[in-house]
């Protein structure tokens, strides 16, 4: 372990104070300043701090307590038993880890274990405000929020207007106490609905459902508590006074629903933690389509003798568990900043991250887009950094910290000389993005290369960053068109490379030279030209000649394609360089121009039903895309036009047409649906 330092104290000094203000807003204000994924990684930050360097614990250490102090305007109530919170485990390990300390504790070997009963009960984590409600003789005498876990408020007006919690328990004979406790929440259409009406008087907006279920929960209001229409789970019970035989969490779960209370059925027994991890990721998709919010599963021991044995630490109870669902925003600290050139030149920033693990992966890195993002959020090398990956996305950094900058910490520069070359970059005053601009920047030449032998383009196998790299730097390779001579000789000079793997290398550069022009086109890699764009230019220009010589009018003429890519071609056509390459690709044998494909041929023969017939396509069609309903009408020889005029034969119209439509209707032209338009087509001509 470091040494404690005084950058250490600091440390532990502003993430206290920082929770602290967090906690007041989460709590108190129903406010929260940040998001929750953001708390626990500090709180975890914190805690790690403090179990490394104990002599840094303060008694008002954030993590010290179960939560905040109860607010003042209602009166405070000591819970008769604690409610506590729930300790946290983000991945298998900590499950694991919290297995085997509740084995160790009840000093009970994994063998010894009863495994024909179910140890485990999985239950929904409810993303709500924990309530606890107490039953005298089988009336609601008392609801109280859970304030700090120690003492809550009194809002039993308020919890009254929840219809799902009984007044009256519907038990024969009732044990003479019963204390109910259980999450209140709101379901995400009523959140919405409350967030909708608030924009509109202009009030300040409740960042998620838990905070507006808090935030309802304590309303000096009962009629404001009773609009808001709160439900409740009911998930624990403690009864006093009679006997009433309960063994097991699932029995209590039961017992609640028998009492009438709600209960949420998607409960489950488990015998072993694979199965508890695959009720939990199974109810990962599943839970998006719940009507009411949830962050994770809670894991509860299920046999009642085991929980009593087993008891509390001084925050959580030991025989349960909260597994929760990775989030896909945490910090982290930003280490370093490095500058990629990518094929076009483009600067992009890079953050070079403390690794955190985020929705399921380790994150080191994140883009940082350009010189402006990096002005926005003002970053500084020793920063703490939020930063989100969602699904397959791009890690990327969407805020700092500064509360967080230790001293002395200095501000990341974009450099004024590429990185790769050394030579001078530029930055377009409109342009958010900076450039090297020399073309023979080994960073742009094996961007391109990169690009060239992607799957959409011309697609070679084989040919990867690593080798791109050794081409690039050995001097075999300056330009795309030099791919085409490399031979087995030449590629076994490289760093792992025999001549199997040689042969195989040179074989699928030969085999790309079948690869329509479409690919080619976007192998090139002119801006703007994507895979979809080249395919339309390639229908309508059918030879590199046809498109090097056409204007940019001529661009603009093919449907789908604006004035930036009509632009971009012309001037990449213009570069000698560029010339050159076409030429040298062209002897080479790679494919500039449309081969007639036996297959079109023989749809164009067999379509022509629609020839000599005008279409004009209005509003959004139900599943085709407007070119892919165009491409269709013109393979079966018909004609597409953008305005209706008499000459038009057919209107096919889609949701929210518009004035196309009205006029159809004057001239009174037939008019065809999606389906309409596809039995047509079916038709023999
Ligand atoms: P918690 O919400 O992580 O877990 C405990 C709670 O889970 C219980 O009190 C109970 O209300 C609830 N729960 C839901 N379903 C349950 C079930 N089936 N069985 C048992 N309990 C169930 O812990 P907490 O102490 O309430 O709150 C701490 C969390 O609050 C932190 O992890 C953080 O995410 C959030 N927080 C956020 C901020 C912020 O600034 N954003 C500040 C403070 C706290």
């Amino acid at each position: 372990m470091e040494q404690l330092t005084s950058e250490i104290q600091q440390r532990v000094q502003k993430l206290s104070q920082q929770l602290h203000l967090a906690s007041y807003a989460y709590y108190v204000l129903d406010a929260p300043i940040i998001e929750d994924a953001i708390y626990d990684q500090l709180y975890r930050e914190l805690q790690q701090l403090e179990t490394d360097y104990p002599q840094l614990i303060t008694p008002d250490s954030p993590t010290q307590r179960v939560g905040e102090k109860p607010a003042t305007q209602f009166t405070s109530v000591r819970h008769n038993i604690p409610l506590y919170s729930l300790e946290n485990a983000f991945n298998t390990e900590e499950l694991k880890a919290w297995d085997g300390r509740w084995k160790k504790v009840l000093k009970t070997e994994d063998k010894e274990i009863n495994y024909s009963e179910p140890l485990y009960i999985c239950e929904l984590k409810i993303d709500g405000s924990a309530l606890a409600l107490t039953y005298e003789n089988g009336i609601l005498v008392r609801g109280t929020t859970r304030g700090d876990g120690v003492t809550g408020e009194e809002i039993t007006q308020n919890v009254k207007t929840i219809r799902s919690i009984p007044l009256r328990l519907k038990l024969e004979s009732p044990p003479s106490i019963v204390e109910v406790r259980g999450e209140a929440f709101l379901s995400l259409n009523i959140f919405a609905k409350i967030n909708q009406e608030r924009q509109q008087k202009d009030e300040s907006l409740f960042a998620n459902p838990r905070n507006a279920a808090a935030g309802t929960l304590r309303q000096l209001d009962s009629r404001i508590v009773r609009s808001r229409q709160l439900d409740f789970f009911a998930y624990t019970v403690h009864l006093e006074g009679e006997e009433i035989n309960l063994k097991t969490q699932w029995d209590c779960l039961e017992l609640l629903q028998e009492m009438g209370f709600k209960v949420n059925p998607n409960r489950q027994l488990c015998h072993s933690l694979t199965e508890v991890q695959n009720y939990f990721e199974d109810w990962d998709s599943r839970r998006q389509n719940l009507s009411y919010m949830t962050d994770g599963v809670v894991v509860k021991i299920n046999p009642l003798s085991l929980q009593e044995q087993l008891g509390f630490t001084q925050k959580f109870p030991r025989w349960a568990i909260a597994l929760k669902y990775p989030a896909e925003e945490a910090p982290t600290k930003l280490l370093a900043v490095t500058v990629q050139v990518g094929r076009t030149g483009a600067l992009t920033p890079v953050a070079e991250l403390e690794p955190l693990q985020l929705a399921g992966t380790t994150v080191q890195r994140a883009t940082l887009h350009n010189s402006d993002r990096i002005a926005e959020l003002d970053l500084h090398i020793g920063d703490t950094v939020i930063v989100r990956k969602a699904g397959e996305i791009i890690p990327e950094v969407v805020r700092n910290l500064p509360e967080l900058r230790p001293t002395n910490a200095q501000p990341f520069q974009m450099p004024t000389h590429c990185p790769e070359c050394g030579q001078a970059v530029v930055k377009p005053q409109t342009e958010a993005v900076t450039r090297c601009i020399n073309t023979s920047c080994p960073a742009i030449l094996r961007g391109s290369l990169i690009h060239w032998c992607s799957r959409d383009a011309v697609d070679i196998n084989g040919v990867g960053e690593k080798l791109v790299q050794q081409l690039v730097e050995r001097k075999l390779i300056s330009s795309v068109a030099d791919l085409y001579e490399l031979t087995v000789e030449k590629l076994t000079q490289l760093e792992r490379i025999g001549e199997k793997s040689a042969t195989k290398i040179v074989n699928a550069v030969t085999e790309s030279k079948t690869q329509p022009w479409a690919r080619v086109l976007y192998g090139l890699g002119i801006r703007h030209v994507g895979s979809v764009n080249a395919e339309l230019l390639t229908q309508k220009f059918l030879t590199v000649e046809q498109l090097a010589d056409s204007t940019p009018a001529d661009i603009e003429g093919v449907y789908g394609i604006g004035t930036e890519i009509a632009f971009s071609v012309e001037e990449w056509f213009k570069v000698p360089a560029n010339q050159a390459l076409i030429e040298r690709l062209k002897q080479q044998g790679l494919n500039l121009a449309s081969q007639p494909s036996p297959e079109s041929s023989l749809s164009q023969k067999q379509d022509l039903n629609l020839s000599g017939k005008t279409f004009v396509l209005t509003g959004t069609l139900p599943n085709l895309k407007r070119d892919e309903a165009k491409k269709l009408i013109q393979n079966a020889g018909g004609k597409v036009t953008g305005s209706v005029s008499s000459k038009t034969d057919y209107v096919v119209v889609g949701e929210d047409a518009g004035s196309k439509l009205k006029k159809a209707q004057e001239l009174e032209i037939l008019q065809l649906s999606e389906a309409e338009l596809l039995e047509l087509l079916e038709k023999p001509a």
